[in-house]
């Protein structure tokens, strides 16, 4: 995969390739977001990065502003009260994985503690 280099554009004109290649959802200022479905990051218009195709000139394609995350303009979602919510319960989520990371640490805790107890019951 070759490595594509964002390019850049003054502010109008980037609003317009945002207009022009995001068939789904009304620009109407780079400084509006959009939360991406991909990576999970609310984007704004500024960040959103325009790429060419095939060496620099092929189509004019938008790419997520987040290192790595190759979602298309059809997961950016607008920022609408639903998806305020729905981030809040996203948020919870690194509690949950640490809370999975502590459980997995106590089985084995468990594991060492059944271990000792084995070798405690084999010596008595
Ligand atoms: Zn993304």
């Amino acid at each position: 995969v070759a490595l594509l280099h964002p390019i850049e554009f003054p502010d109008p004109e980037k609003l317009e390739i945002l207009e022009r290649l995001d068939h789904y959802r009304k620009w109407r200022a780079l400084d509006e977001k959009r939360y991406c479905l991909a990576c999970g990051k609310v984007i704004e218009g500024h960040h959103i990065q325009v790429v060419g195709g095939t060496r620099g000139s092929g189509p004019l394609r938008l790419i997520c502003a987040t290192r790595g995350c190759h979602s298309i303009p059809m997961d950016w979602v607008l920022l609408t009260d639903e998806m305020l919510a729905r981030m809040s319960i996203l948020e919870e989520e690194p509690r949950t994985e640490l809370a999975k990371s502590r459980s997995v640490g106590r089985e084995n805790f468990a594991a060492r503690l059944r271990k000792f107890a084995t070798q405690f019951r084999r010596v008595a």
